[in-house]
């Protein structure tokens, strides 16, 4: 079907003219500058066609979760000039691979794991951009340091020399009511004020997803990561035997 209005844009670049638009209206309903929003599009699992096509369309900080998957895509979309964002939950013996390859990691939830990324981290590239993530709905099987332990962890962080404390991440547990969910973004954005006032240069709140940017941005996103609303549902692309058991997108 062809639409009169989009012509024959690809259904990424509507989907992603449609995503901006709701970060706009958002933000106008709180008074915020939609300026001071980023969208970081959520690309793990979808081939590089993809986002070629988000790219083409102005897109160009991207979210993978799977340090080899962002290792290949970045190498082979090294040209574009796009922005690598880590965003899935990172092991010791991953930490190589997203140090060189990646401009931001927004899943950081203990100091090994930092100090790691600070050791590994190119001195000829600026230092890498990072978020702690911080397990706000008290999840037992979830990434993220407590609440209460987010301050030390901060500034431990704060003061490794080839990394650069942004501020905070988090992903609730998901959840239809959208004023539990605003309480845990809340929770996010205090801790951020605190750690401000505690001296800390933080600039940077990293949640909303597709279901719930408009929440997380009345609660003060300043990033919101966003998959499903732009490259449709994950999961339906074709499975060879490899990614369904790993999970994760076989090397070509
Ligand atoms: C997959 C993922 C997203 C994107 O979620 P959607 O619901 O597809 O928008 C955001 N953040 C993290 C950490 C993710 O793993």
């Amino acid at each position: 079907m062809k639409n009169q209005k989009f012509g024959d844009m690809t259904p990424i670049v509507v989907a992603l003219r449609t995503v901006r638009t709701r970060i706009d209206t958002a933000a106008r309903a709180v008074e915020r500058d939609p300026a001071s929003i980023c969208l970081l599009a959520v690309s793990k699992t979808r081939p590089a066609s993809d986002i070629r096509a988000a790219f083409g369309a102005g897109q160009r900080a991207f979210g993978e979760n799977y340090a080899s998957e962002v290792a290949e895509k970045a190498a082979s979309l090294v040209g574009l000039g796009l922005e690598w964002h880590f965003i899935g939950s990172l092991q010791g013996n991953k930490t190589r691979v997203v140090a060189e390859c990646c401009d931001w990691v927004h899943g950081i939830d203990r100091l090994k794991i930092a100090e790691r990324l600070s050791m590994q981290r190119d001195t000829s590239r600026p230092p890498l951009q990072v978020c702690l993530q911080v397990n706000v709905s008290g999840e037992a099987s979830k990434g993220g340091v407590p609440p209460n332990e987010a301050a030390p962890l901060a500034h431990a962080v704060a003061a490794l020399p080839r990394l650069c404390l942004r501020g905070f991440m988090c992903v609730p547990e998901p959840s239809e009511d959208q004023s539990q969910l605003r309480r845990r973004f809340a929770l996010l954005r205090q801790l951020s004020e605190q750690l401000r006032a505690e001296g800390l240069a933080l600039d940077t709140l990293s949640m909303g997803m597709s279901h719930d940017l408009e929440t997380a941005i009345a609660e003060g996103a300043t990033i919101v990561r966003v998959g499903t609303a732009i490259f449709g549902e994950r999961g339906k692309e074709v499975k060879t035997a490899e990614t369904a058991k790993t999970g994760e997108p076989v090397s070509q």
